[in-house]
């Protein structure tokens, strides 16, 4: 086994408490020892990002564009070995890593071109001889937590927004892992960010997490992970008068109408509840479905669902990889007896399957027979557990759609123009899919949801410039 990775404090690497990163596909193979930070070198790295603020929020465009562009090529130029080894920490599919590491160039990509394009506007007055211009700056120290969902993309659509903008960061990836983190900002180290810019602190939430969130110093805090934890955050930050951006769970419906290409359907439905093994934040988890072609759609849908081949995400006819950990897949087990428990009819799946490997492998559960008060229809599961909810037509389907405490992604499939408009206007979510999985976003478009699902501003696109920058407006008499 290599050295513990280390982590980056004021463009120092300083080592700590070892912590193994183990492969969910197979527990015997441990990827890499990370170093986990102690509440001191956190504390340290927010003081040397505070410390490099003022030259990095003067550096010109092109050194920002200069560093993220590199880090894109680099990113992409080693996409099969940056994608496997998401792939071995966290569990999804090869296909599913590669694909999400070519996402995270794209993102730097795009924020590479942001920088060369960083603009104001130069407004008349009302009063003669008066003239406004009104510009962005950066915030200061921006704090970053990220979830083990999306190791690498969740990081890049944080980091390339804070750094194009010209702050400095201070970031913490899940603990479960720090494997991609580590090799992203070991990318935008050697990519010539300035000591002191870009700081990595692995480890805890309660520890790591929690001293970032508690420093005043820390002007603005981007998280994505579970509602408690975001609410506690918010809660601090708005004592502190400190801006927050924040990105929870869904609960998000996919609606099938009667009108519907059922295969069209079927497909939206198997990729968005169950692809990614139903660890997405966009995942579909309630189906909702006129009771005119609900045994048909079950029909189709366990057809295909006795197809899936779920197993070591490693291995290239895998579909659907193992969950991530045994906490979370007992999680999941549990909600399966909630389900039967609440009168839900298990149509399939929902047991735990051996393989070669060691690994947290669950076959994709469908329920039939649910009702939008049920529990598998209200909580997030973060597993590929879905729950088909029969309604007598469209009008139903809305409401039992909206009727929720998240909002992020809902989804409908029907051939009908005037129903696809009317639930694009409609539906209480923050990105709405016709005729597509809720889940699969564009990564130059903003995201993000409504309600219990995002609070503060949109991430993703040029939309980003709303939480990682502050407006100034300028009066000048002359
Ligand atoms: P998940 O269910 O996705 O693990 P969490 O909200 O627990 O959701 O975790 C999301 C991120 O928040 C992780 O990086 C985690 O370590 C971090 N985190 C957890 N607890 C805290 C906390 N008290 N303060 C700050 N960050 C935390």
């Amino acid at each position: 086994m290599s050295e513990p990775k280390p982590n980056l404090v004021g463009g120092d690497w300083v080592a700590g408490d070892a912590a193994p990163n183990i492969n969910p596909s197979d527990t015997t193979d441990i990827v890499g020892l990370y170093a986990r930070a102690s509440a001191a070198q956190t504390r340290m790295a927010i003081d040397a990002a505070k410390a490099a603020f003022p030259a990095w929020s003067r550096s010109t465009p092109l050194e920002r564009h200069a560093v993220l562009r590199a880090a894109s090529d680099e990113i992409l130029a080693r996409k099969e070995e940056l994608g496997q080894l998401l792939s071995r920490e966290e569990g999804k599919t090869l296909a599913e890593g590669i694909g999400e590491t070519v996402r995270a160039a794209q993102i730097f990509d795009f924020f590479a071109g942001e920088a060369l394009r960083l603009t104001g506007e130069v407004l008349p007055s009302i009063r003669p001889g008066v003239g406004v211009e009104i510009t962005r700056e950066p915030m200061g120290v921006v704090g970053i937590i990220t979830p083990w969902n999306f190791p690498i993309a969740i990081p890049a659509w944080k980091l390339a927004p804070a750094l194009c903008y010209g702050n400095t960061v201070v970031f913490k990836p899940a603990d479960l892992v720090p494997g991609c983190a580590w090799a992203l900002v070991d990318i935008l180290r050697r990519a010539g960010l300035p000591d002191g810019v870009l700081n990595l602190v692995m480890g805890r939430g309660s520890v790591v997490g929690q001293t970032i969130v508690d420093n005043p110093d820390v002007a603005a805090l981007t998280f994505t992970g579970s509602v408690p934890t975001g609410a506690a955050l918010a809660a601090k930050s708005a004592q502190l008068m400190r801006k927050v951006q924040l990105e929870m769970g869904g609960k998000n419906p996919f609606v099938v109408l009667a009108d519907a290409d059922l295969d069209v359907a079927v497909d939206c439905v198997i990729n968005g509840a169950f692809f990614s093994t139903g660890q997405r934040c966009t995942a579909s988890s309630r189906i909702i479905v006129e009771e005119a072609i609900e045994g048909a759609f079950l029909d189709k849908m366990t057809e295909r669902m006795a197809g899936l081949r779920v197993g070591n995400a490693l291995e290239p006819e895998t579909q659907i990889g193992p969950v991530v950990d045994e906490s979370q897949l007992s999680q999941n087990e549990k909600y399966i007896e909630i389900g039967q428990d609440e009168g839900a009819r298990l149509v399939a799946g929902g047991e735990r399957v051996s393989r070669d490997t060691e690994g947290y492998f669950q076959m994709p559960a469908l329920f039939a027979d649910c009702n939008n008060q049920m529990r598998i229809a209200r909580e997030e599961i973060f597993g590929p557990v879905a729950a088909v909810i029969a309604v007598k037509d469209y009008d139903e389907a809305l409401s039992v759609a909206n009727d929720t405490e998240f909002g992020l992604s809902a989804g409908i499939a029907t051939t009908s123009l005037k129903h696809a408009t009317h639930f694009k206007r409609n539906a209480e979510a923050g990105m709405v899919m016709v005729n597509l999985p809720t889940a699969g976003v564009d990564f130059h478009v903003p995201f993000g949801g409504r309600k219990a699902s995002s609070h503060g501003p949109r991430e993703q696109g040029r939309y980003a410039a709303e939480f990682f920058t502050t407006v100034k407006t300028a009066y000048t008499m002359a």
